[in-house]
């Protein structure tokens, strides 16, 4: 079992202040991987002082040196991009060749895309040719508390550490207790690359320890948080005294709304896309309303994909999916797919209880309900595993009116070859994204969501703004050379 249980605070690894174990569990096989530590107050207070310090120098570094450094970091991480993909595997369970390309290539994808961004951002511009001495001047925001979960971790971690290192912040990351190793190997990259001591700090916790002192903490001035809208709420509030930036980036209930003249593959993709990482995404696409002329079929040929999704153990090659998290979360799906049943919606695919030869291992039953209508318990709770619910819809109102019937507004879907309706659908959606006929937001495009998805905005030019501080200026001269 791998033993970690240090901290990286100050530019170096240093042990906790005070024992607190913490067993990193692999869901393929229930058995411990790793065993880390859970920090206190007084490491918290460390790493923050260490940021503290290190902000004044960090911030008056040129941008073109923080970039730099953030490509040096792009270099080692795709360098040692494997040894990521097997420790996030180990971790929570996503199969091996999917976690080194996908889980994985999300940070190459993201750091790139921040680098194109900050080269092209110009963080000190003239108001307009009205106000000649007048300046916008874009400055970091300070010290920033990182909280990511561990569904996608890689993705998370970027996402944050990537623009708050170009836009001049000094940071503590905590990752999920579930996933702390990937990100502790994120941490020997940052120090690789040479960024200065204090300017990058881990500290390892859980929520209600490091993270609410991080998000309470006087010397953090911001926190840029990923994971549920319930502890999005917690953040919220223990943000408050000090009136701190919060960034919020939560759950979703994602609608894919298939009209009757979609391509013959949507219906597929849909069903692959809500399995993909065992379901446990965010932007997944887990309502699938259907119009009403294709909907007996669509049902039909959902529950074929589902029955041939393959479910296996992170270790083996191949296009499976993995087990789900953790044992809380394989009850809770558990729950969900029997509350499914008990109110009434009907049962295509799937079902409770764990797939057929897998007896050890948080496995789930890939799983469909038809005839869902959007007030049952599974239409509007985040399910976060391998759950389908399909809806019928007769007219485009109808649909728009379903899909935005839910607290959450991160990503939906639409699957039409009426061009016109697309973009009809793509403004009366209340999301942060919405994807239309299976093709992927382009580089740089922000990911973040309306409503109880949160109120961040990550990636590209966008993400950089997030961790800014804009800064109006008049009088400037002109002519200091
Ligand atoms: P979670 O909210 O339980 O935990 C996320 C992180 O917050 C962890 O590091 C956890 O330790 C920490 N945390 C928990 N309670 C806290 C508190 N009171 N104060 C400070 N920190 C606290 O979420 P999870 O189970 O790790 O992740 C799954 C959730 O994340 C899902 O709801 C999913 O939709 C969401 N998610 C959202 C996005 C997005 O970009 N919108 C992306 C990925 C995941």
């Amino acid at each position: 079992m791998i033993e970690k249980r240090d901290f990286y605070i100050n530019g170096g690894w240093v042990a906790p202040s005070a024992a607190n174990d913490y067993h990193v569990i692999d869901p393929s096989t229930e058995e411990p991987y790793a065993v880390i530590s859970l920090g206190a107050q007084a490491d918290t207070d460390a790493a923050v002082a260490a940021a503290k310090a290190a902000f004044p120098a960090w911030m008056a570094t040129p941008v073109e040196e923080r970039i730099a450094m953030v490509e040096k970091l792009l270099e080692i991480y795709q360098k040692r991009g494997d040894e990521m993909g097997e420790i996030i595997s180990h971790e929570m369970g996503a199969p091996v060749d999917m976690a080194k390309t996908s889980q994985v290539g999300t940070g190459t994808w993201h750091l790139s895309n921040f680098i194109r961004a900050a080269k092209g951002f110009e963080f000190n511009r003239p108001l307009g040719e009205h106000a000649p001495n007048d300046r916008i001047i874009y400055e970091p925001v300070g010290v920033a508390a990182l909280i990511t979960p561990w569904n996608w971790p890689m993705n998370q971690v970027t996402l944050k550490v990537g623009a708050a290192a170009i836009a001049g912040c000094t940071m503590v990351l905590k990752p999920s207790e579930e996933t702390p190793l990937d990100a502790m190997l994120f941490a020997e990259m940052m120090d690789e690359a040479g960024f200065p001591a204090g300017v990058f700090n881990l500290v390892n916790g859980d929520g209600v320890g490091v993270g609410s002192s991080l998000t309470a903490h006087e010397d953090v001035d911001m926190v840029s948080f990923t994971g549920s809208s319930r502890a999005g709420k917690l953040i919220s509030k223990s943000a408050a005294d000090t009136l701190k930036r919060v960034s919020l980036e939560l759950g979703g209930k994602g609608a894919n709304v298939i009209f009757a003249d979609a391509d013959d593959k949507a219906v597929k993709r849909g069903v692959m896309h809500m399995m993909n990482n065992t379901g446990q995404s965010c932007n997944a696409p887990s309502r699938m309303l259907v119009q009403r002329e294709i909907y007996d079929k669509a049902v039909d040929e959902a529950a074929e994909v589902a029955a041939k999704t393959a479910v296996g153990p992170a270790s083996e090659s191949g296009r499976h999916i993995g087990p789900v998290v953790n044992a809380v979360q394989w009850g809770k799906i558990q729950d969900l797919i029997q509350t499914g049943i008990d109110e009434g919606a009907r049962l295509v695919a799937g079902g409770v209880g764990r797939p057929e030869g897998l007896n050890k291992g948080f496995y789930v039953r890939p799983t469909v309900f038809a005839d869902v209508n959007n007030d049952m318990t599974i239409a509007r709770e985040e399910i976060f595993g391998p759950v389908l619910t399909i809806l019928p819809f007769d007219t485009e109102e109808e649909a728009v009116a379903i899909a935005n019937d839910t607290p959450y507004g991160l990503t939906n879907y639409v699957q039409t070859q009426d061009g016109a309706r697309l973009n009809r659908m793509a403004q009366s959606l209340r999301s942060g994204m919405v994807e239309m006929n299976g093709q992927g937001r382009g580089a740089g495009s922000p990911f973040g969501g309306m409503k109880q998805s949160g109120n961040g905005r990550e990636g590209g030019v966008w993400g950089l703004e997030d961790f800014l501080e804009v800064k109006a200026v008049s009088g400037w001269s002109n002519d200091a050379g």
